[in-house]
């Protein structure tokens, strides 16, 4: 009996601006995996209906995005850890036992991608300062904690939501009022914009900016610009700048090497199939 072709996607909705298909395609033809990978527009309540379905059909898992990040956890049979504490996954794999593992890894993505953007940056050399409290504040959050960044000064403009990423995730972080966010900059060894502001379409970064001091890593999780308002003037300010690309592709690679069997590399190649 031949084996079936190993099938994964992302299921979200709407999908069709997803970038994965085409950044997973180009893993599968690089190294010659014979695969797919299949973006899914699936409405809420049919979601727990196709995951069911899916695997008889020779999917091996599949990423979730809005607005099914934080429901896939009602759903699935096994939540790991981090995505428990996170409060959603962005990965499934679809076990042999018929079970649905959910897994976050967006929160690897970000490190690995501020790694290899800012070698020099060391989580113990002081204070991040997060912009926003949203679902990908507590990704950045969970993730810089478990680095071992010292404090983290979280501010957003719905203050309650950022008091609950304190009650959440403990002592190391520090609840700063909207208004004063620019006031936390100078402090700060690590910047790092969460909030939708600078996106085409959104309105623009509205944080005074002019703290921002010489050698401070500064990273944008929006990457439509790939530069944005934030990282031009952090640019111009002297500091290390790392776009929000490479985060979307850093996140990929443990899903892929867990559905296809083969650990794929962020390169310039992976960068510009993802841009295309
Ligand atoms: P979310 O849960 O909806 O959170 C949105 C955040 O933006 C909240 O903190 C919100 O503040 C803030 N915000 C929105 N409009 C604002 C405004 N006019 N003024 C001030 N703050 C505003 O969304 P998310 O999932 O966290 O995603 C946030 C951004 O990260 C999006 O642009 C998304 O595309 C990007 N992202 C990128 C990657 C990547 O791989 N690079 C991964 C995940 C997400 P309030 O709480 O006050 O509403």
């Amino acid at each position: 009996m031949v084996d079936k072709i190993p099938l994964a996607g992302v299921i979200g909705s709407p999908i069709s601006h997803s970038k994965s298909p085409q950044l997973h395609r180009h893993w599968l033809k690089t190294y010659g995996i014979a695969g797919d990978y299949i973006p899914m527009d699936v409405a809420a309540h049919d979601l727990a209906e196709v995951l069911r379905a899916l695997p008889k059909a020779g999917f091996v898992g599949v990423n979730v995005t809005i607005p099914h990040k934080e429901t896939i956890l009602e759903i699935a049979d096994l939540v790991t850890d981090r995505a428990t504490l996170i409060g959603a996954a962005n990965t499934l794999i679809f076990r042999k036992d018929g079970k649905i593992h959910a897994d976050n890894t967006d929160g690897y993505g970000f490190v690995e991608n501020l790694r290899s953007g800012a070698p020099e940056w060391r989580a113990g050399a002081g204070p991040a300062t997060v912009l926003g409290a949203g679902g990908a504040a507590r990704a950045v959050i969970a993730s810089l904690l478990d680095a071992g960044v010292p404090e983290i000064f979280v501010t957003n403009r719905t203050r309650v939501r950022a008091e609950k990423l304190a009650d959440d995730f403990g002592k190391r972080l520090t609840i700063v009022d909207w208004v004063q966010a620019g006031n936390i900059l100078e402090d700060s060894a690590l910047i790092v914009n969460t909030t939708s502001l600078g996106m085409i379409g959104k309105p623009s970064m509205r944080v005074p900016l002019d703290g921002l001091r010489r050698g401070s890593v500064v990273t944008d999780l929006v990457y439509t610009p790939l530069k944005t308002d934030l990282l031009a003037v952090a640019e111009d300010a002297g500091c290390v700048t790392v776009d929000g690309l490479g985060m979307l592709l850093h996140q990929a690679v443990p899903a892929f090497e867990r559905w296809f069997g083969k650990r794929p590399e962020v390169d310039s190649h992976a960068r510009a199939a993802a841009l295309r």
